[in-house]
């Protein structure tokens, strides 16, 4: 069937560059928590495919369209590819005028990226699915980006050149160069029952769950008992969305293991705002109450002050930890010049300060998934090795996009140095909070650190308008949160706004 979006190419099963459907056996399986992954050796087939002088334009194919993978897509898009000049040798010269664009892939198991700092618009109601999940087929209209919907299943890699990403529907795609963007997923697999008895939020597909279980609850109980498990930015932040659910319909305890409480890495004067709000909500804290077990029925098993405690709920939410969603590549090319694919607690992608893999040079790997050598061979990043956020993905992309295209050339990488912008909260509807970065004296007076109320609610959903990775899409969620005035106004103008 043709597309209709011209220019956007979807590739579910053909291979857009050779034109052919490629089929690779595969030859041996690992596996996943959430999908199952296999690795298929070099030996696999179409070996021929990658070449030791990399296509000019090249291939480049980025697995997973988050915030890493979809703005590296775009950016990379933007940039012109010169060919060669005749005279080139191993070090290719941009000096020719021949333009022409690179053929990028972006594979994704979904049809949507997920800006997901707005999931929790989704839950209490304040925005909707295509202004927070807009399809990817509507943000690579008038790209040259092709896309693939398949889940990646594993990679071939040679060791000195590029090599071919296996997609589930049995398809594969070479390349020149490979982003890895596979994100993160909740770590359930810390306690006993988590995995099977928890809802996450990590997903569209979370969202729907939670909404469906909340509802569920509400039909079931006038006042359902919900547990947040976990008091990072995203339990506490949860825990906020579902007190103010439904005109206030719950009963929320969060669950944090640090003694101290919510939020335990973030700054103080946050901390205690957080904490704040969360009392004016009704969210029952419970700090220093780390949880062992969970059951079916929701029972929650916690080791509180030394003594173990059973309390039950009607909805149980993890939030406790994170872990690479589904291909964590600790070391690319090991002996079988397989890319190791790993499950459940396995580590997150090796890079060097340039976001290129330790062990091969045409991989590079950006947001969620991507750690800093320990070694000393990494560092240089800012701290940004620790940080698992939207920020970091976002100023990734600029960097891999770059790094990519002068590897091509042969020019320098650049090593990758973060701007911490400060950390932006939603606490229900209408409110929010927003901690600046240390501003030099005498501004950082003037302004002081931390905004909050009705204000910070306004500046994020204002910097998320900004953030949006196309124009069009940034328009789109502009005009749709234009009609809605109670976005804006502060509580007591608008009736439709939540009171602390
Ligand atoms: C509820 C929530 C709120 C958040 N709020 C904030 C915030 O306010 N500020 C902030 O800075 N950060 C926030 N974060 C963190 C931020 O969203 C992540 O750090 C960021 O999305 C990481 O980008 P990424 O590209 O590494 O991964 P993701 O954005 O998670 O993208 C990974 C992509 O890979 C795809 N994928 C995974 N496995 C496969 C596979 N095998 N095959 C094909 N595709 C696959 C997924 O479908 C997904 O689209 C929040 C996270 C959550 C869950």
């Amino acid at each position: 069937m043709a597309s209709p979006f011209p220019l956007l190419r979807a590739i579910t099963r053909t291979s857009s560059v050779t034109g052919t459907p490629m089929k690779t056996p595969h030859v041996s399986l690992r596996v996943s928590s959430s999908r199952t992954l296999s690795v298929v050796t070099a030996a696999a087939g179409s070996r021929g495919e990658a070449r030791s002088t990399p296509h000019n334009p090249p291939r480049i194919c980025i697995v997973g369209g988050g915030f890493g993978g979809l703005y590296t897509a775009l950016r990379l898009d933007g940039l012109s590819w010169p060919a060669p000049t005749p005279s080139s040798t191993s070090q290719q010269r941009t000096t020719s005028s021949a333009l022409s664009k690179a053929n990028i892939t972006l594979v994704d198991a979904g049809d949507r990226f997920v800006f997901k700092p707005l999931m929790y618009e989704l839950l209490t109601g304040e925005a909707k699915r295509d202004e927070v999940a807009p399809l990817f087929a509507d943000l690579l209209d008038g790209t040259d980006v092709n896309f693939a919907r398949a889940s990646v299943t594993g990679v071939t890699m040679e060791p000195d050149d590029g090599g071919i990403v296996h997609l589930d529907d049995e398809t594969s795609i070479p390349f020149d160069y490979l982003v890895v963007a596979l994100g993160n997923k909740p770590r359930t697999e810390m306690v006993p029952g988590a995995r099977s008895s928890c809802l996450t939020f990590s997903s569209l597909e979370d969202v729907d769950a939670s909404i469906e279980a909340l509802d569920l609850a509400r039909a079931a109980k006038a006042t359902p008992r919900v547990a947040v498990v976990g008091g990072g930015v995203g339990g506490a932040e949860l825990a906020a969305a579902i007190a103010t659910r439904d005109g206030n319909a719950f009963d929320v305890t969060l669950l944090c293991r640090d003694p101290t409480g919510v939020m335990p890495t973030s700054p103080s004067q946050l901390r205690d705002h957080v904490s704040g709000v969360l009392r004016c909500l009704d969210v029952t804290v419970r700090a220093g109450a780390s949880v062992t077990s969970v059951a079916g029925d929701g029972e929650v098993t916690l080791s509180f002050g030394g003594e173990a405690d059973d309390e039950t709920y009607d909805v149980v939410f993890w939030c406790a930890g994170q872990e690479p969603a589904t291909t964590p590549v600790s070391s690319l090319v090991d002996s079988d010049n397989s890319l190791p694919v790993g499950g459940a607690g396995a580590p997150p992608l090796e890079v060097n300060p340039a976001l290129q893999a330790t062990a091969h040079p045409r991989v590079f790997a950006i947001g969620d998934i991507a750690q800093v050598a320990s070694d000393g061979r990494g560092g240089g990043g800012g701290g940004f090795a620790e940080s698992r956020t939207a920020q970091v993905a976002f100023q990734q992309s600029d960097y891999v996009a770059w790094n990519v295209w002068a590897l091509h050339y042969g020019r320098p990488l650049l090593p990758f140095r973060y701007q911490h912008l400060g950390e932006m909260l939603a606490l229900g509807p209408g409110e929010g909070a927003v901690a600046f970065p240390q501003l030099p004296e005498p501004l950082g007076d003037a302004l002081g650190t931390l905004l909050d109320g009705w204000a910070a609610g306004v500046l994020r959903k204002a910097a998320y308008v900004y953030r949006q990775p196309t124009n069009g899409q940034r328009l789109r969620v502009l005009e749709a949160w234009a009609r809605r005035p109670e976005l804006w106004l502060p509580p007591g103008v608008s009736s439709g706004s939540a009171r602390l």
